[in-house]
């Protein structure tokens, strides 16, 4: 799709499907982003949002699914997820200039430095780092680590297995396998509270995101739910009112974490699952997204919003008990 975009048949395309795309209110895409990128990138990004779209805020959707409003017709949702320095000082300023309404989702117990840094970026930087270039042992084989394609596909296949096991484990494992590769450690790259409170009072809406960001399937239930129920009592011992909005760290969720988010009063929670929410048929607790990785192009932005219409949903359906 991306090569595609890029030509100019692709790009007559892709205007004459988003020309025929759904027209209908109260359907609405909620982006994911994580790093915002470079400046460039994301101000295009935002820029086409702006211009071609109608971008909403979380309580606006909050609204128009408790019947007070109608979303209108191509709304979009620009979500963030782990609260990395680059939002401060790469995509808000952009979101800001664009009136683009956003939401970041914050792990509570990284901001003030408290924890090292997340488990996959600890990965990807002894990846970069390391000299090493002969295999390395694996439970799952032998990791050939001799070129960067390698070494690339090294961080995709270590971070899919740890993702499989109990998260104690997989913590355990990462800090083996990063010792393994390098000394260093990367530095905690997530904003502190008083950054945080000052986003808040310029506007941004703060969710919850766990306090220390496991695969909430990948804990007891008992420690799923402080993890849940802590993230939002630190937002709001630190922050004040914030909207009980929450996102499932990489998109993990079954029948028992669902059951908790609805006990402890969230409203909303946000999902990996890829499509356009429909108001009419939603479940507010399994809202889908659409992932934006960092840098992407205006193209790839535009193929990703056409791809994930509501039309489209019926072939990723949502796991009810996943
Ligand atoms: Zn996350």
């Amino acid at each position: 799709m991306s090569r595609l975009v890029s030509s100019g048949v692709g790009q007559g395309l892709l205007g004459a499907l988003e020309r025929v795309d759904d027209r209908r209110p109260n359907r609405v895409r909620v982006l994911t982003y994580h790093r915002a990128g470079s400046p460039e990138s994301f101000e295009a990004q935002m820029r086409y949002l702006a211009e071609h779209t109608c971008p909403v805020s979380m309580q606006e959707l909050v609204d128009a699914l408790e019947g007070r409003r109608e979303l209108p017709p191509r709304a979009v949702m620009v979500t963030f997820d782990d609260a990395y320095t680059d939002f401060a000082q790469v995509a808000w300023p952009a979101l800001k200039r664009y009136g683009i309404p956003v939401t970041l989702f914050v792990p509570t117990g990284y901001p003030g430095g408290a924890l090292p840094a997340f488990w996959w970026d600890r990965l990807s930087y002894a990846l970069a780092h390391t000299t090493r270039r002969t295999p390395l042992d694996t439970p799952f084989g032998p990791l050939p680590l001799a070129t960067p394609g390698e070494r690339g596909q090294a961080f995709k296949r270590l971070t899919s297995y740890v993702k499989s096991l109990p998260h104690d484990e997989g913590m355990a494992f990462v800090e083996q396998i990063a010792g393994a590769l390098h000394d260093g450690t990367p530095p905690c790259d997530v904003l502190g509270w008083d950054e945080l409170r000052q986003l808040a009072a310029e506007g941004v809406t703060l969710g919850a995101h766990t306090r220390t960001h496991p695969l909430l399937t990948r804990v007891p239930l008992d420690v799923a739910r402080r993890e849940v129920v802590g993230s939002l009592e630190d937002l709001r011992r630190e922050i004040g009112e914030v909207m009980p909005v929450f996102a499932y760290p990489a998109g993990a969720y079954n029948a028992e974490v669902v059951a908790i988010l609805k006990e402890a009063g969230f409203r909303l929670a946000f999902t990996t699952i890829k499509g356009t929410n429909d108001l009419a048929r939603l479940d507010p607790l399994r809202l889908r997204r659409i992932n934006v990785k960092e840098d992407a192009t205006v193209g790839t932005l535009r193929a990703r919003l056409l791809l994930y219409t509501a039309r489209l949903n019926g072939l990723r359906a949502l796991p009810q008990a996943a």
